[in-house]
């Protein structure tokens, strides 16, 4: 039968991706996946666990000569997220993905290729297939549900994996080797609200939209504005001239996305409300200066508003909100200090959802630094204590501190520059990853992530570069020979 990616290098690794694409596999319905590793292991005389949840473990001996190197662990992650576009009829449970060589990329039509991870496993069944590469004591993991929630690698038993240096193929630039990731944690406060009687004012409601939102880690250091903190400054500047009555707010839908809307319901005297347009509109356009470069859509409206249930807060509630919500950060809190354009340190004012006695909000704070992610909890804190809130610090998901000194890193930029003559990049990212998480569960492991270059992930444009899966196999098989070494 011809292969769609005939002619394509290496063989064994599109060969195997060519399959891992007729087997569904979107997050959390990773089993049929599960199934083909361990056949592809009985095949080849491999010997392989699965735990509980689903991941599965291989172990491969050492090629002749190298059985006194230090076991490599290599590992990615078996689920992908599954977008289509709309006009496509697609059924993931299913249905293969029908994959496309386009000039230099290989696309799906229409839905996510599967690109990630399924490139890193495919390397992996090909490094397993192959018996001509010089390797030490290899074990080959692959997790379920790293896309929607970690899972696998949060499930991981300390006994699963007996290597102390882990390549991780999940990353999507070649010649970029990962070497960090944040943690992360929620701050959910509940801010008590005192309300009084109605005042048979009229209800208008200040509304600020068109922003563009985005990643609360990967967007955070782009500029964007966060529209409960353009709202909370608005009402506060409002508040030092006009006396309206504040009766709801709301604001920001995702923990993990930078509020694109919020709006506030005022009570107010219907005399008012032209001098205080007038005066919101003047403090708008301030904003819109600040934000000339990166919100150009930015609106604001105060208009009639009704459905009004409850009474408005109080004076002294209304302020202590809008005080606190004008004070609580959002945004950067630290840069690396040696890693270029990385956020060490960052937390989002991601929610604001008022009821009848209290507001609920949702801070998300990330950093790689533990101490640091902590300290930016506790100012929270500090603030909920100043405000008479409640906090909730939810437990969270650990990060992977940059080091810069590690030996296996160390190891891969040498044999790197010597395959290619060419320096590869050092970088870290200000979201989650496996690697922070099986760092933490398996102490001193030695950690790297690299891949092929994949552009799009997680969408229907996700294509993978297919130079970029020729060279990233050439330097795996390169650096496998050394650490066998
Ligand atoms: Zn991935």
């Amino acid at each position: 039968m011809s292969s769609i990616f005939q002619g394509l290098k290496p063989s064994l690794l599109w060969k195997h991706f060519e399959q891992i694409l007729k087997i569904p596999h979107c997050s959390t319905n990773e089993r049929a996946l599960g199934d083909y590793i361990i056949s592809t292991a009985e095949r080849l005389n491999l010997s392989w666990k699965r735990d509980r949840v689903g991941n599965v473990v291989v172990e491969k001996k050492a090629s002749a000569g190298q059985t006194e190197a230090e076991t490599v662990i290599l590992q990615g992650h078996m689920d992908m997220v599954c977008e289509k576009n709309s006009d496509v009829a697609h059924d993931f449970a299913k249905d293969a993905i029908k994959a496309e060589v386009k000039g230099e990329w290989v696309q799906a039509k229409g839905t996510t290729l599967g690109s990630d991870n399924g490139i890193g496993l495919a390397a992996s069944l090909a490094v397993m297939e192959d018996g001509s590469l010089v390797h030490g004591p290899l074990e080959f993991l692959f997790t379920v549900d790293e896309e929607t929630g970690l899972t696998g690698a949060n499930k991981i038993e300390s006994g699963f994996l007996k290597g102390k240096k882990l390549l991780n193929l999940d990353s999507e630039e070649e010649g970029a080797f990962t070497i960090g990731c944040s943690g992360g944690a929620d701050s959910e406060i509940s801010f008590p609200l005192k309300r009084k009687k109605q005042s048979g004012q009229e209800l208008y409601r200040l509304k600020i939209h068109g922003l563009r939102g985005g990643h609360s880690g990967l967007d955070i250091n782009q500029g964007r504005a966060n529209a409960i903190k353009l709202l909370a400054r608005m009402l506060w500047q409002a508040l030092k001239k006009f006396s309206f009555e504040l009766v709801r707010m709301e604001g920001g839908n995702k923990r993990n996305a930078i509020p694109r809307e919020a709006w506030a319901d005022l009570l107010l005297e219907p005399d008012q409300i032209q001098d205080l347009s007038i005066f919101l509109q003047k403090d708008f356009e301030k904003i819109q200066f600040e934000y000339k470069a990166v919100e150009k859509e930015a609106k604001f409206s105060l208009e009639k508003s009704d459905g009004q249930e409850e009474g408005p807060l109080t004076p002294e509630s209304q302020a202590s909100l809008v005080n606190f919500l004008f004070s609580l950060p959002h945004g950067v809190i630290a840069m690396h200090p040696e890693i270029k354009e990385l956020v060490e340190t960052s937390t989002n004012l991601a929610i604001i959802h008022t009821l009848q006695d209290h507001a609920q909000i949702i801070c998300s704070n990330r950093s790689s630094v533990a101490s640091s992610l902590e300290a930016t909890r506790n100012a929270i804190t500090a603030l909920c204590e100043l405000g008479k809130a409640k906090v909730n610090q939810l437990e969270g998901y650990p990060g992977w501190t940059p080091n810069l000194h590690s030996p296996l890193l160390k190891t891969l930029k040498e044999v790197y520059k010597r395959t290619f003559q060419k320096e590869p990049e050092v970088v870290a990212v200000h979201a989650g990853l496996e690697c922070g998480i099986i760092g933490e569960k398996f102490p001193g492991m030695d950690m790297v992530s690299f891949g092929p270059t994949i552009e799009h992930p997680h969408s229907p444009e996700e294509r993978v570069h297919i130079g970029s899966v020729e060279k990233f196999w050439k330097f795996l098989a390169a650096v496998l020979s050394e650490l066998a070494a």
